[in-house]
Parts: structure tokens; C-alpha cells; sequence
């Protein structure tokens, strides 16, 4: 039998290592961009938020004598690095980096809705109000990509159509 605590905490740890994975892939595509000043600016400030954010869970897990798993944030690792991999040699890779970094806002806000009705199932207040928290900046970093990754696409199409090399990043 696993009780809704146990579940808590391993959803705190999937958590955190999305959040490991969330640092490597923003810092990648942060270092890459070079003439999207926009969209750099905001990847760089939520950089700064998944710090953040990583502090919250571990202090989550802490109150529950519990430490991340270091298997699950190597596991999230390789897969940041295979997405960074894979876009370094895209050639549109400003747009694929958009398109992942939408879906990947996403799935934290379906992580931190869940987190939330578990810790509320738990009565664990203190991460629930972390995890509340966290998913305002998730849905204000999801909202912000929705808006403007259409002028980053037009951005892209012209630079790409006048042959600039540069223009996928
Ligand atoms: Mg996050
Ligand atoms: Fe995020």
C-alpha cells in the first residue's frame, strides 16, 4: 500500500526533476539565441523563476525529511540534453525551441495543478501554497510564448528567406 503522503512526496521529486530539466534546456536555449532579444530576455527570466522554483520543492521535500532523487534528475538531464542536441543542428531551430518550450510550460502547469489537489487531499497547506505559487509563473511563462511565438515565427521566415545562416537562432 503506498499512502497519499508517499505519493506526495514522489510527485515532489518528478517535480524537481522537471525542474532540473526545465534549467537545461532554458540555459541552452538562452546561450543560443542571438537575434530574437525578445524571447531571450523572457527565457532568461524564467531561468531565474525555475531556481526559484527548485528551492520550493526541495524545501516541500525537506518538511518531509525527503531529499530529490538523483536518478530521476539524471533521467530528466539526458532528456534536456537530447532536446538541446537536437536543436543545435535544426535549422529552424528558434521555432522547434518555441514549440517545446510551449508544451514543456504545459506539462509543469498539469504537474502543479496535480501536485496542488494532492497536497490539498494531504493537508499539506505549505506546498500547496508553494505549488500555487510556482504554477502562476508557469501560466504567466506559458501565456507569454502563446503571444508572441507568431512574431518570432514571421521573424524567422524573413530572416531564413534572405539566406541568413543565422537566422534559426
Ligand atoms: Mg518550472
Ligand atoms: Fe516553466
Amino acid at each position: 500500500m503506498t499512502t497519499p503522503q508517499e505519493h506526495l512526496v514522489d510527485w515532489l521529486r518528478d517535480a524537481y526533476a522537471m525542474e532540473k530539466q526545465a534549467e537545461t534546456m532554458l540555459k541552452a536555449q538562452a546561450a543560443r539565441l542571438e537575434h530574437y532579444p525578445d524571447l531571450k530576455l523572457r527565457i532568461e527570466q524564467h531561468l531565474q523563476e525555475t531556481m526559484g522554483q527548485q528551492q520550493l520543492l526541495e524545501q516541500c521535500l525537506a518538511r518531509y525529511d525527503a531529499s530529490p532523487s538523483a536518478m530521476k534528475d539524471l533521467m530528466g538531464k539526458m532528456a534536456a540534453f537530447g532536446q538541446g542536441a537536437g536543436g543545435a543542428v535544426m535549422s529552424d531551430e528558434v521555432v522547434k525551441g518555441g514549440l517545446a518550450g510551449y508544451v514543456f510550460e504545459h506539462t509543469e502547469i498539469a504537474m502543479y495543478r496535480t501536485l496542488i489537489a494532492a497536497a490539498q487531499t494531504v493537508g499539506d497547506q505549505l506546498t500547496v501554497r508553494a505549488c500555487e505559487s510556482i504554477l502562476k509563473e508557469e501560466q504567466a511563462m506559458a501565456t507569454w510564448l502563446y503571444e508572441n511565438l507568431p512574431q518570432t515565427v514571421s521573424k524567422f521566415l524573413l530572416r531564413s528567406a534572405s539566406e541568413r545562416d543565422d537566422a534559426k537562432r
